[in-house]
């Protein structure tokens, strides 16, 4: 751990509960999370995953963070209770957010669209994940 205490920001092995590496920016990390998920893919096969947490070094404490702030290890039990649940990015795991497109019924005047009534999509519907840009149907995402 010490020697990564230059760096503000840790690659951690959540499973091992070691420190894999350390970066300068999130942006780093990010890609060295990548890296190493595609690393234990290849070891191990494509259905290996083993959980990795960023942290940074926030007042000398090492803090969970990720770029949407939340642990990727809590992302396999499933997070979403709602609009969401059931879906997940099958490339880097995350549940949090998705461009969705989706249809709307908006009541319109001459002034333009007033607040949309209802959302709607559907399993064909096209989805792309903001982490990984991974992109497909919606069904690609379902778990
Ligand atoms: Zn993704």
């Amino acid at each position: 751990m010490s020697k990564y205490t230059n760096q503000k920001y840790h690659l951690h092995d959540t499973f091992n509960e070691r420190v894999i590496s350390g970066h300068r920016t999130l942006n780093g990390a990010l890609v060295a999370q990548a890296k190493h998920d595609a690393a234990v893919r290849k070891a191990s096969g494509k259905n290996s995953y083993i959980p990795t947490a960023i942290t940074q070094l926030i007042d000398g404490i090492d803090t969970v963070i990720d770029e949407f702030g939340y642990s990727r290890e809590q992302q396999t039990t499933g997070i979403n209770k709602n609009c969401l649940q059931g879906v997940r990015c099958p490339s880097c795991k995350q549940e949090h957010k998705f461009y969705i497109h989706s249809t709307t019924v908006a009541q319109v005047t001459d002034q333009g669209p007033q607040d949309p009534i209802d959302i709607e999509w559907n399993n064909k519907s096209h989805t792309l994940c903001p982490l990984c840009k991974l992109s497909g149907p919606m069904k690609l995402f379902k778990y």
